[in-house]
């Protein structure tokens, strides 16, 4: 008997016939004789509305509460979840981050697994039932109860797969797998049927709305196999595309996988080194992505939606000489090679400037070309830069 992991999106279960259908897809994977374990997200837009209602009641709210509110929302769709599955019949049980056994660290709101016992869900797997776990939440080892970042249900789901020896990890959401770039932005973008590991994770640090960059890592580490789908394309459907996340896909043409653009950031600049800038990220809980130093000046991005106390974090930076410029927004270049040759660091920088945004900063590696360019100009640049490289 193959065990088979499941995860819904946030849309995908986003009212009760939404529900309804996600329960009549995992009665038909377990008419196949499959053990499922599903991993739900919060119904729709859950946890924007409950983290919006916590900072109206204050601009700071401390993480450790906003961990106890926003792991509501998985707990609700996964009771009612349970409850639609029962009543078509099938034998199912929920639980929570905690009781299936997900152990994290103690950082709140951004939490990371460190161990996964999962040994109440193989009981009831044993016993015939669905279990269906609540996505993005766990416990620490002391026993609090943590959320694992935005979008941590795919975490949840990879991890759980790692720790069942899972035949196969699936996620469901609202599109059929990953794009060249976001088709809502890039009306070319065209389908992906395979990416590696590391391409993907540097197309979710670069803000597009692919899978979790932490579950992607996850996958990464323990060889999971990720295949992106479509809620709504019925299973075994021919005509439905799907995108395998795996290793050894072959090089993008021009080395150039994708294109994402993100406004949700703040650009940290000034004068001074790293270390005191990672100091003040640090005594505020603040990742950074790309820190950059020379001749006596820092500069580094803030994904925002990963600080929820992003007033005071830019307060804190302010007081220690460093600006933020929120006008600004990064626009990435994801491939594998991308500096064995200059050129196309050299037409990425061209491309920008001939779409009439100016190249405010830029940073590289093999796998990404960070570009900073005006908010305002994030969709043209990104636009371009998909016809340069990424058109069909
Ligand atoms: N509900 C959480 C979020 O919206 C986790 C998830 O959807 O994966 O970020
Ligand atoms: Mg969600």
């Amino acid at each position: 008997m193959s065990v088979i992991v499941q995860k819904y999106g946030g849309s995908s279960v986003a009212d009760l016939t939404r529900i309804g259908r996600v329960a009549d897809r995992v009665a038909a994977a377990r008419r196949e004789g499959d053990q499922v374990v599903v991993v739900v997200s919060a119904m729709g837009k859950t946890t924007d509305q409950l983290l919006a209602m916590a900072r109206e009641v204050s601009a700071t709210p401390p993480r450790r509460e906003l961990d106890m509110l926003l792991s509501v929302g998985e707990r609700i769709t996964m009771a009612l979840l349970a409850i639609a599955l029962q009543r078509r019949g099938e034998d199912a049980i929920s639980f929570t981050g905690s009781q299936s056994g997900i152990l994290t660290n103690d950082r709140h709101f951004d939490a990371r697994i460190i161990e996964v016992r999962p040994f109440r869900i193989e009981d009831e797997l044993a016993r015939g039932r669905v279990v269906i776990v609540a996505g993005y939440q766990g416990m620490s080892y002391r026993r609090e109860i943590t959320t694992l970042g935005r979008g941590g249900s795919d975490t949840t789901a990879v991890a759980l797969a790692a720790a069942l020896r899972a035949d196969r990890c699936e996620i469901y959401s609202d599109v059929d797998g990953v794009y060249t770039a976001d088709p809502r932005v890039v009306t070319g973008a065209v389908h992906l049927p395979a990416i590696g590991y590391t391409e993907l994770q540097e197309m979710a640090e670069a803000g597009a709305k692919v899978l979790n960059a932490e579950a992607v890592a996850f996958a990464k580490r323990e060889r999971i196999e990720i295949h992106a789908r479509r809620t709504d394309d019925a299973p075994g459907d021919p005509k439905a595309r799907e995108t395998i996340v795996r290793a050894d896909v072959a090089p993008a043409p021009q080395r150039v996988r994708a294109v994402a653009g993100d406004v949700n950031v703040a650009w940290l600049r000034g004068p001074g080194d790293a270390l005191a800038l990672l100091d003040v990220a640090e005594a505020q809980g603040v990742p950074l992505r790309s820190v950059e130093a020379a001749g006596g000046s820092v500069q580094a991005w803030v994904s925002l939606p990963r600080v929820p106390e992003w007033e005071r974090a830019r307060d804190a930076f302010a007081a220690a000489g460093f600006a933020t410029e929120t006008d600004a927004a990064s626009v990435t270049v994801v491939g594998d090679g991308l500096t064995e040759e200059a050129s196309v660091l050299r037409d990425t920088l061209a491309c920008v400037r001939a779409a009439g945004a100016e190249v405010r900063g830029v940073s590289s590696s093999s796998f990404r070309i960070i570009v900073a360019v005006d908010r305002s100009l994030a969709d043209d640049v990104t636009r371009a830069l998909h016809a340069r490289f990424c058109a069909a």
